[in-house]
């Protein structure tokens, strides 16, 4: 049993925060876990920051589905990942000392560009021109072609990333408990020869969205996964669906997805 308390800290490195967290690692101690420098030997990653560092702990790790993953806020505000404080140790202990957790599971997409091993994102995937000009991408929904998008930029959303990039452009704070996706516009065009929906929309968890980069000069839109922008360039098709990893956090009281949205934004 004993490996199963594996424990490793995602933070930044430098000294002001490691003076702020070493309570942390003194906690982990008195409640014998056992602190690990590598993070793919770890049954707990937590990461320590805000929602950002939490996008970064899971990317850098690997997008791991067996392993629960957490967040402490040293924010000061209260975060959509984060379901821990940096100076409120009673909920850490009372999750470290609790025989039973309840473990949420956020869905995740993956992300196909070309021929290349899948990428995955637990915010959003968003597709953004790279110049002053706009750019064309064919979408089709399974083998259907759906639209022709010419505009700024297309961002396709997970239930949990539902409240990050997808809000401010209008698209729907989806329940993480839906296995779905969302894909909204980014100042579409609109007119004669150019029509698009207009409106975000969500897919289930069995559709694949395809989006085809009609390159018309040699700029390329940018490419990010939630706060990671891609150097990958000449990238011709995009395939998004849903994943089957997970991302396991822990369940506290009185803090469902639901409350912390209305805490953030009412
Ligand atoms: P950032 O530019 O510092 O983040 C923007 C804000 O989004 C921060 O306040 C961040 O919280 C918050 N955030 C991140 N994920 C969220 C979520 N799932 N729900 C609600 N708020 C969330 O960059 P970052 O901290 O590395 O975050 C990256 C994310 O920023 C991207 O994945 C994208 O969703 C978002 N973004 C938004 C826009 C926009 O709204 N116009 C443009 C680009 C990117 P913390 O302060 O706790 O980190
Ligand atoms: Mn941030």
């Amino acid at each position: 049993m004993a490996n199963r308390r594996n424990i490793y800290f995602f933070h930044k490195r430098s000294d002001d925060i490691v003076e702020k967290i070493q309570h942390l690692y003194d906690l982990a101690e008195r409640y014998s876990f056992n602190i690990v420098n590598d993070y793919s030997i770890a049954n707990i990653i937590v990461s320590i920051g805000g929602d950002g560092t939490f996008l970064q702990a899971v990317r850098k790790t690997g997008f791991r589905d067996d392993c629960l993953y957490a967040g402490i806020s040293t924010t000061g505000n209260l975060n959509m990942y984060c379901d821990f404080y940096l100076d409120s140790t009673s909920k850490m202990i009372e999750a470290m000392t609790s025989e039973n957790i309840e473990v949420r599971r956020y869905p995740t997409i993956e992300i196909k560009l070309d021929d290349q091993p899948s990428f995955y994102a637990l915010n959003e995937l968003s597709l953004r021109s790279s110049v002053i000009k706009t750019f064309v991408v064919e979408v089709f929904i399974d083998e259907l072609h759906f639209e022709t998008f010419r505009g700024d930029g297309i961002v396709v959303a997970t239930p949990t990333g539902s409240t990050a990039y997808n809000k401010s452009v209008n698209g729907s704070i989806v329940d993480p408990t839906l296995p779905c996706f969302q894909v909204s516009e980014l100042a579409s065009l609109n007119n004669n020869t150019y029509r698009t929906l207009g409106s975000s929309f969500i897919l289930g968890p069995d559709r694949k969205l395809t989006l085809k980069l009609m390159q018309e000069s040699k700029d390329y839109p940018t490419i990010g996964m939630d706060n990671e922008a891609m150097s990958i360039r000449n990238i011709k098709n995009i395939e998004v669906s849903l994943s089957g990893k997970a991302i396991k956090t822990v369940k506290l009281k009185d803090n469902s997805f639901w409350e912390k949205v209305r805490r953030t934004f009412l």
